[in-house]
């Protein structure tokens, strides 16, 4: 008998470097992802349907009535919502996925979703941050300083995720992430199905 899938959500500071290490968790140990819609610009090199799923402010606002969304938020002027049929259907199908979202997202979630599992991603120091974040060269100063400011207030729930794993080495950052997200699986909490599983067999013999 199959368990259900876990929620896996990842969040960390703008810049931090959660992006470059799902897209590596998804490359390298086959995790999916639920793709997030957003009202923000695409970046250069960010294709619709695969980063985000682009949308104007009027079609997310219809989404969001149409509940459309396990949760939403406004981040720095912009949209962003998980949207529900994804999720649902691949926690179905008891696979794991990873939400990369925000700190109030996250927070919706685990109200949700009790089992979720929080991840949040630091960086080794806010000047190494800063200057990931300038380095990436995809916003203006004026927004740099936004989502620094963002930051700050996000700070105060670090405190409310599972496990804080910092992004210095990005080799290891992933393999830590991936090592989080194993051990979780094993929680005897996650493997009901599957001792029930055994123990019907054993019954029978
Ligand atoms: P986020 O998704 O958290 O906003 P990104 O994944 O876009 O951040 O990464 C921001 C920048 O930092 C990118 O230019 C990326 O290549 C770089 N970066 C990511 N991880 C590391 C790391 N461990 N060391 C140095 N630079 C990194
Ligand atoms: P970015 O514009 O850098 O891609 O994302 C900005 C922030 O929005 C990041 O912290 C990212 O994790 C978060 N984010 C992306 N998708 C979602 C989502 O669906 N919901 C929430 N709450 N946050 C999201």
């Amino acid at each position: 008998m199959k368990n259900k899938g876990s929620l896996i959500v990842i969040s960390g500071f703008s810049g931090v470097g959660k992006g470059t290490v799902v897209k590596r968790l998804i490359s390298q140990y086959g995790y999916d992802l639920s793709i997030s819609a957003t009202t923000r610009s695409p970046r250069e090199g960010e294709e619709n349907g695969r980063e985000y799923f682009f949308m104007s402010r009027s079609e997310f606002e219809n989404l969001i009535d149409y509940g459309g969304f396990i949760e939403w938020t406004q981040y720095v002027e912009n949209y962003y919502g998980t949207p529900k049929k994804y999720v649902e259907q691949s926690l179905n199908e008891g696979k794991n996925i990873i939400l990369e979202i925000e700190v109030m997202g996250a927070m919706k979630i685990k109200e949700q979703y009790p089992d979720a599992l929080l991840i949040f991603i630091a960086a080794p120091s806010i000047s190494s941050l800063k200057a990931r974040l300038a380095g990436r060269g995809t916003e203006n100063e004026a927004t740099i300083v936004k989502r620094l400011k963002k930051a700050t207030e996000e700070a105060s729930d670090m405190d409310k995720y599972d496990y804080i794993v910092v992004n210095d080495d990005l080799d290891k950052c992933v393999e830590v992430v991936n090592s989080v997200i194993v051990s979780y699986g094993c929680r005897q909490a996650n493997n009901v199905d599957f001792i029930n599983g055994i123990r019907d067999e054993l019954n029978c013999i």
